[in-house]
């Protein structure tokens, strides 16, 4: 917990050089926090898991966990930079020893910045499994064709863990099987196979359509074993769904806070707004959701670090944890009134920016079918 208390003293210190007007400058013109994320890597906080034989600190997702959601909580977009941490799972977990020695010490060092991960694709969406990318063996090579979208970060990455389909699924005994994940080299496939077309968003989030035709990529870059790949992505699953989770938390505290000092001095009526009843109560159920959500988040985080089960601890306290910064973003527009409108306030791109996290990584639809038919026992629904 010592530990836990000095980074969040650290990581308030290196927000302050990024006032929320940074913030707001950028939103405006989709700019990439290029300066942020660089003193991010520089004092360490991105390369957080990587061990330290690699270059990294060896922590584990638990103080993962504390640094996203004290960037969120200072007025900061973690959106920017977390994938760093959650992509860098599948490498931990899969990566033989030599990928690792070949990018671990310079992701560590900020030479290399692994920002992306290549999921989704327009034609399957949520349906992973029935993804259409492909992946053809040639040699000691391996021939990429297909498209995804709402990739992000990959303009600002050096790197990208992609997924894609190396064997058809007719000839697959389980939906999972026949997947393969590989390591990108964006810098080298830019141009020569692989083409990106950023997506115009409600929110500065720097998300991308990818077209692959005949991208060719080394067999070295196999991550983990072919046709094994689903796997190797869902411990980078569960890593993501459970910071962000603590990027809400963030998100929460941020808003209960603004929402409370506003509160306590905006008068109306000869007195504190927050003095009403119908003010202030909406505060505090914000307040007690986001400590319960917190909890969630925690004991996911401690079971990842353990090497035990945690679906259903990441996929719930991702659930609860992007419900409450909804609602006390929610809260804090109503709390603000009339000047939760000015862009002058932040409340208003903070409210867009926590709005993704009921769809993104996964939507909350998703994971209460998960809840349903592997908590309860319920039928399968698709
Ligand atoms: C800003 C942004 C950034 C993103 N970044 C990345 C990224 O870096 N990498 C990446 O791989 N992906 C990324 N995504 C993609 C994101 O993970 C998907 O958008 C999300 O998983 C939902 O998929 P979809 O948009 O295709 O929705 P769809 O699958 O089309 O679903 C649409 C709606 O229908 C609901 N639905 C679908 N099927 C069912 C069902 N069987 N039962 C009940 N409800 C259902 C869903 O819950 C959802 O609400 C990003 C998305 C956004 C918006």
């Amino acid at each position: 917990m010592q530990n836990i208390s000095a980074i969040k003293a650290s990581i308030t210190k290196l927000c302050s050089h990024y006032p929320e007007e940074y913030w707001r400058k950028l939103d405006k013109i989709n700019g990439y926090p290029s300066e942020f994320v660089e003193e991010m890597n520089k004092e360490g906080f991105l390369s957080c898991l990587i061990p330290e034989e690699f270059g990294g600190s060896g922590l584990g997702l638990i103080e993962a966990t504390a640094i996203l959601e004290e960037v969120s909580f200072n007025g900061c977009n973690a959106g920017a930079c977390h994938a760093q941490m959650y992509v860098m799972a599948s490498i931990l977990k899969y990566g033989t020893y030599q990928q690792k020695k070949q990018y671990l010490p310079r992701i560590s060092s900020g030479e290399l910045r692994l920002q992306s991960f290549g999921i989704t694709e327009p034609d399957s969406g949520t349906d992973t499994t029935n993804l259409k990318t492909t992946a053809k063996k040639l040699g000691n090579d391996y021939i990429l064709n297909g498209k995804k979208v709402w990739i992000s970060r990959v303009e600002h990455s050096d790197l990208m863990v992609l997924l894609a389909r190396t064997k058809a699924k007719d000839d697959c005994s389980k939906k999972t099987d026949g997947l393969s994940a590989f390591i990108i080299d964006l810098k080298k496939a830019v141009g020569n196979g692989l083409t990106i077309k950023p997506i115009d968003t409600m929110i500065n989030h720097h998300s991308c359509e990818l077209f692959l035709d005949d991208l060719v990529v080394s067999s070295e870059n196999l991550l983990g074993d072919e046709n094994d790949g689903f796997k190797v992505v869902l411990d980078a699953m569960n890593a993501e769904r459970i910071l962000i989770a603590s990027e809400c938390i963030g998100d929460a505290r941020y808003f209960i806070k603004k929402a409370t000092d506003y509160a306590s001095n905006r008068i109306v009526f000869d007195r504190p707004i927050g003095a009403n009843q119908g003010v202030s109560f909406p505060l505090a159920r914000a307040y007690a959701n986001m400590v319960a959500a917190k909890l969630l988040v925690e004991k996911a985080a401690t079971l990842f670090d353990a090497n035990e089960h945690c679906g259903a601890e990441a996929n719930m306290c991702k659930l609860l944890a992007s419900e409450v910064s909804w609602f006390a973003g929610d809260t804090a527009m109503q709390t603000f009134g009339g000047f939760a409108f000015s862009k002058e306030y932040h409340i208003e791109r903070k409210f867009r920016e926590t709005r993704l996290y009921q769809i993104a990584p996964v939507s909350t639809n998703l994971i209460l079918s998960y809840i349903a038919e592997r908590e309860l026992g319920l039928p399968r629904s698709f």
